[in-house]
Parts: structure tokens; C-alpha cells; sequence
């Protein structure tokens, strides 16, 4: 019988505990990778985040915060300007529509600021809920729960939970953990699918959550081979938490992106 045939719910949040814990010891770096100094700034980068790495957005924010520092600026940009300095994140003739109407909307309803909480964000245009809860978490220090891909689907190899709509997922998880520590464990649990729990090849045999993890062996599990598939600056230190050779992890993975 698989462990969640047999556990209980207070056995799975004690085990969903345990990997928050861990995950707090593997990912002592984990932040919003997105580069932001305001609520409007993060509102705008993690527009641009849709279907586009974090490290491209910020390639482009920098001269885009400069030419559009307030929502005024965006209500106002000449839109082909606009596309110009955002055509590497991809889809920017959407994105380029969502932020001069953002823009409008902050101007129109919110004196041109972003509101900090949930129930405003999620009326403006471009921001749904996983975006309202990036901005709530790191612009506002209001603990928010952000479930993108990677959350999704290491949650659900955690077998933390059967839901796969991201709303009742963001419940479930949200329930077992206390309400202060929701944002930091979304971001370790983003930096954990991004630099060890891929995709498509999890890491299985450099992971630090190998006795807490029923889906174990979906990867690699011999460890000069997940050692390779570990990707970061911080990889070789990832392989030693594991308990694995730092010199099993090849420059090739030290050097390469986290997605
Ligand atoms: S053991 Fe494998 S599947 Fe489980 S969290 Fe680690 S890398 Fe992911």
C-alpha cells in the first residue's frame, strides 16, 4: 500500500512540516527572484514573468522601471515604445496591453497605487491570484501562498495533496502550515522544483527529501548521476546537504540556470 493510502491527515502535516523544515535547511537562500524596490515594480515584473524566466525579466526591468516609474507612466506609454523594451519576455503584445491598462486601472480606482490586498489585486488586469499572492507576500509582508508549476508539482509528488485546481491547492497546503510561514516556504518549495525536483528529471539521488518523499526514484536515484542534474550556484552545496560528493556535481550544473 502507498504512504498516502495509509496516512493520516495529522501524519501528512506532520510530514509536510518535516520538508518545510528541511527546505528551510537546503534553500537558506531562497527569495522572489524577480528584481523589485515596490509593489508597482513587483506588479509589473511578475507580469512579464508569464512564460518567461525570472533572469530574462530582469535583464528588462531595469531600463523599463526607469522609463515608467509610476502607474501614470504606464496609463500613458506610447504602446510601441513599450513593446520595444519588453519584446524579450515574450508575448509582449499582451503583456505590453496588460501594463498600460494596469497602469489605467491604478490611476482610474487606487490613486495610482497598488492595493495590499487580496480581493483589489485580483481585479486588476494582468494580475490573477498567483500573482496577487507574490505581491502580497513580498511587497506587502502579507504571508501569501504562490502556487506556479513547481509548487503544483512537488506538492503533489509530496503526495501533500490530490487537488489540482491552484486555488484549492493554495488551501490544502495553506492548512498545514502556520499562516506566518507561507511565503518564505513557497519560495523554498520554488527554489526546490527549479534546482533539484525538475520537471523532467528530479534529482532523486541528490535531494535532501529522500526519506520524507514517496515519489522517490522518479528520477536518478544514484548519485553521481543526480549530482549532474543538480543546477545552481549553489548546487555543489545542495549535493553535500544531500549527502552526496560536491565533486560528483559538474561545473556544467554549477553554471547553469535555474528555470
Ligand atoms: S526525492 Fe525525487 S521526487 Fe522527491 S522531492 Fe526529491 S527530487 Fe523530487
Amino acid at each position: 500500500m502507498t504512504r498516502s493510502a495509509t496516512e493520516t491527515d495529522l501524519g501528512r502535516t506532520r510530514r509536510a512540516r518535516r520538508i518545510g523544515r528541511v527546505l528551510a535547511e537546503t534553500h537558506p537562500d531562497a527569495h522572489c527572484e524577480l528584481h523589485h524596490s515596490s509593489p508597482l515594480e513587483l506588479a509589473v515584473a511578475t507580469i512579464l514573468s508569464a512564460q518567461c524566466t525570472d533572469k530574462k525579466v530582469n535583464e528588462v526591468t531595469p531600463k523599463l522601471f526607469a522609463r515608467y516609474p509610476t502607474a501614470v507612466d504606464y496609463a500613458g506609454a506610447d504602446r510601441a515604445e513599450m513593446e520595444d523594451l519588453i519584446r524579450p519576455t515574450g508575448f509582449y503584445r499582451n503583456k505590453t496591453s496588460s501594463l498600460i491598462r494596469l497602469g489605467q486601472a491604478l490611476v482610474e480606482r487606487y490613486d495610482g497605487r497598488v492595493p495590499g490586498r487580496l480581493v483589489d489585486l485580483v481585479t486588476l488586469p494582468g494580475i490573477g491570484r498567483k500573482t496577487a499572492n507574490v505581491i502580497l507576500g513580498n511587497a506587502f509582508d502579507v504571508p501569501g501562498i504562490t502556487v506556479d508549476t513547481h509548487f503544483q508539482r512537488l506538492v503533489q509528488r509530496w503526495r501533500l495533496t490530490t487537488e489540482t485546481d491552484p486555488v484549492k491547492i493554495e488551501h490544502a497546503i495553506g492548512a498545514m502550515f502556520p499562516k506566518r510561514d507561507w511565503t518564505m516556504l513557497s519560495h523554498r518549495i520554488i527554489f526546490h522544483g527549479r534546482r533539484v525536483c525538475h520537471a523532467r528529471k528530479p534529482a532523486c539521488g541528490a535531494c535532501t527529501l529522500v526519506k520524507l518523499c514517496p515519489s522517490y526514484g522518479t528520477g536518478p536515484t544514484d548519485p553521481a548521476l543526480a549530482a549532474k542534474l543538480l543546477k545552481g550556484p549553489r548546487a555543489r552545496d545542495l549535493a553535500a546537504a544531500a549527502g552526496v560528493d560536491p565533486d560528483l556535481v559538474p561545473v556544467q550544473a554549477v553554471r547553469a540556470e535555474a528555470p
